[in-house]
């Protein structure tokens, strides 16, 4: 163990996958790792997935590792096996062991790059790019504002529900690393008195949060409903939403997918915006129109997702 973790009072922990190492070697966060002519951090050409792992357990692994190699073949970008990443993950977690403290709450985002422009990292198309596991302590202020209401504008993501299918370069169903649009969506958001945002297409279909699922509960005469958007405009298939459906169907309750318009969330019982990290954030506010939250259904989806239930998309 090097001498700057024993110092590191900052719990964060990273791991890189390369030829040599194809599962995996720690490495310092806090020293330069990444090459300034990485297609990564020129033009934002990577993957990436962020997972939540509870007291060392990783949640929903294989349905993430699946979104990876899923965002991988649509962005055309070669990535390690999946037994190199899920190598790193222990490895990550080890590190924490052997440093004596494994936080109890560590967000671990796996990122793969395109790697240098020209300059292959290696011959074999699975380690021609950059690869790494970046464990950190989920940070108080998300833990203790997971569960608390929130308030959304609804922005438009500036293409019509038809785009993904007519246009697929746009990527739009792949987790790129090209997240400054949603992060200005959020700013624009909090600049103008809004928590949150749910995006539309200039359609008028309800498609996602800039990084959660939108989940809609309807109380139905027979049990509860819980609806999610369609994935054929191009929203990221949520892994958080799947575990939750995968729990609520086998708990009894009923599904639905979209086309939602804003009146269907204006209309709902309940709204939720579900992540990994954050779990299911009730929302109180779409715009002018108040929500009703209920913290006994909003528990009864995080013990949904404690249950780390398969996840089964329809595409
Ligand atoms: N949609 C977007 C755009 C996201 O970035 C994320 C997660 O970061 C999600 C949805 C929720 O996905 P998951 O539940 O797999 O964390």
């Amino acid at each position: 163990m090097a001498e700057h973790f024993k110092q590191d009072s900052v719990t964060a922990v990273a791991v890189r996958i390369d030829a040599e190492h194809p599962h995996g070697v720690v490495f310092d966060p806090h020293q330069p790792q990444l090459r300034v002519t990485d297609l990564g951090a020129v033009r934002g050409d990577g993957v990436f997935e962020t997972m939540y792992a509870l007291q060392g357990h990783v949640r929903k692994v294989d349905a993430h590792l699946q979104r990876l190699r899923r965002s991988s073949t649509i962005t055309e970008i070669g990535i390690p096996p999946e037994e190199s990443w899920r190598a790193a993950v222990e490895l990550g977690l080890e590190e924490f062991r052997v440093r004596g403290q494994l936080p109890e709450h560590l967000s671990i985002r796996l990122t793969a790059t395109r790697g240098v422009d020209g300059e292959p990292a290696s011959d074999d198309p699975q380690f021609a790019g950059t690869y790494w596991a970046l464990f950190t302590q989920v940070s108080e202020t998300m833990l203790e504002n997971r569960a608390k209401p929130i308030s959304v504008t609804l922005l438009d993501r500036g293409y019509d529900a038809g785009a993904a299918e007519r246009a697929p370069w746009l990527l739009l169903s792949a987790k790129t690393l090209s997240y400054a649009v949603n992060m200005s969506a959020l700013r624009w958001a909090k600049n103008h008195g809004f928590d949150d945002v749910i995006f539309t297409t200039s359609d008028g279909q309800i498609l996602e949060a800039p990084t959660s699922t939108v989940l809609v509960l309807k109380k139905e005469a027979d049990g509860p409903r819980l609806i999610t958007p369609v994935l054929e405009t191009g929203i990221l298939p949520g892994t958080s939403q799947g575990a939750i459906f995968a729990a609520a169907e086998e708990a009894g309750w009923k599904l639905g997918y979209g086309p939602l318009t804003p009146e269907d969330l204006y209309d709902a019982d309940h709204v939720w915006l579900c992540s990994s990290i954050r779990l299911a954030t009730p929302v109180a506010r779409i715009g002018d129109h108040e929500l009703a939250v209920d913290e006994g259904y909003t528990a009864q989806l995080i013990s949904f997702l404690e249950q780390d239930k398969p996840v089964n998309h329809p595409v």
